[in-house]
């Protein structure tokens, strides 16, 4: 007899995913099995599930890649981790190692990465295959459901801070007050940083307010980009724009000081005008950053676990999921929602 799960799978673009019982995966060899006890739903699974990227996944497949979970069996010859760990399955699925990218700590940009939930399956299912080598280790202390949103959300946020090369004192902007956002506001000022948070919706800026920002600007009204400039003394330093939304993208741009650095890690599909004349005579540096590798997975975690940043969530089941997407769609999930597994 085959045993089951559920997993929510997209079986096509742009439609509900479906709730289907399929037959728990085996580890192969250098493989292993992961029971899911929760997983974030980050905005790139809306993403992946509408087939906006230019690389789509192929079909079926089942996204999620803020899985946390205990390893339950190995398959033959990983000696990585041990069953009972308690483990990540995060974006950055695989690499092959050995490339230049991969030894030089940039493994995200590996030709041969898979993606976690997107190329691979991955954890809005009851099992994970993962690879041993490149899952996520959860410190002690941290419950799954509090770790979930920071294999993504947390360490991609670190990460573009740290992209912004913005230094103690100085001022970063974070763009979008989401999943990643409310987590890069608690980075930047364990940091040492000085935060103006930027949103189109009051509550989430009341809510940066609440978790540190020292200043708030709400893009959909006014000026914001002047409001950022005065806020800050003359632009941030370090502007990481998370904001799904190609709109925040040339703001953005514009709120960084002279000399300073714009991160982008938002995933709107499409392009966006660059005021190129101002980039150039203020030597402004616009730079994507795409998660990031394994040390900065590490010491995203480490943040958690001294109780410098704290990922604030919402339970939900899997069979939720499809009215989760609709409001991550408009802007209706305060900042993460991470789908519960411990009930079955
Ligand atoms: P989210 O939906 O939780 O949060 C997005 C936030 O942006 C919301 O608070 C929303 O109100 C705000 N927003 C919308 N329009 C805005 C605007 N014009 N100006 C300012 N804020 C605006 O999404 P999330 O899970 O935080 O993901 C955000 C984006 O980051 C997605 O596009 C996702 O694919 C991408 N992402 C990229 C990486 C990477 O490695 N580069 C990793 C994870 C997610
Ligand atoms: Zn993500
Ligand atoms: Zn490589």
């Amino acid at each position: 007899m085959t045993r089951t799960m559920q997993a929510a799978v997209v079986e096509q673009f742009g439609k509900p995913l479906a709730l289907r019982e399929l037959a728990i995966p085996t580890p192969g060899p250098g493989q292993i099995l992961v029971k899911t006890e929760a997983c974030g739903v980050c905005h790139t699974d809306l993403h992946a599930a509408n087939g906006d990227w230019p690389v789509k996944p192929s079909l079926p497949f089942t996204p999620g890649h803020e899985g946390i979970g205990l390893v339950v069996a190995l398959g033959a010859g990983v000696t990585a981790v041990k069953e009972g760990d308690r483990v990540g399955v995060p974006w950055l699925y695989s690499a092959c190692g050995h490339c230049e990218y991969c030894l030089a700590a940039r493994e995200p940009v590996c030709a041969e990465a898979q993606f976690g939930g997107y190329t691979k399956n991955g954890g809005f299912a009851e099992y994970i295959v993962a690879d041993p080598n490149y899952v996520a280790h959860i410190p002690a202390g941290l419950a799954a459901d509090a770790a979930a949103p920071l294999i993504c959300a947390g360490i991609t946020s670190y990460k573009g801070i740290k992209e912004t090369q913005a230094k103690p004192g100085e001022w970063v902007v974070i763009s979008g007050v989401g999943g990643l956002g409310h987590l890069g506001i608690q980075y930047a000022k364990a940091m040492g940083l000085h935060v103006c948070a930027v949103d189109v919706d009051d509550g989430k800026l009341a809510h940066a307010k609440r978790l540190g920002a020292d200043a708030t600007v709400n893009a959909l009204h006014g000026d914001a980009v002047a409001e950022v400039v005065k806020a800050t003394g003359g632009g941030a330093h370090g502007v990481l724009i998370t904001a799904p939304s190609l709109a925040a993208f040339k703001q953005g741009v514009g709120m960084t000081r002279k000399f300073g650095t714009c991160v982008l890690v938002g995933l709107p599909p499409g392009e966006f005008p660059t005021p190129l004349f101002d980039v150039v005579a203020n030597c402004i540096t616009i730079r994507g950053s795409f998660v990031g590798n394994r040390r900065d997975m590490a010491e995203a975690l480490a943040f958690a676990a001294d109780g410098k940043v704290k990922a604030d969530f919402e339970l939900q089941p899997l069979s939720a999921i499809n009215d989760v997407f609709k409001r991550l769609a408009h802007g209706q999930v305060p900042s993460r929602v991470v789908l519960d597994f411990s009930h079955r």
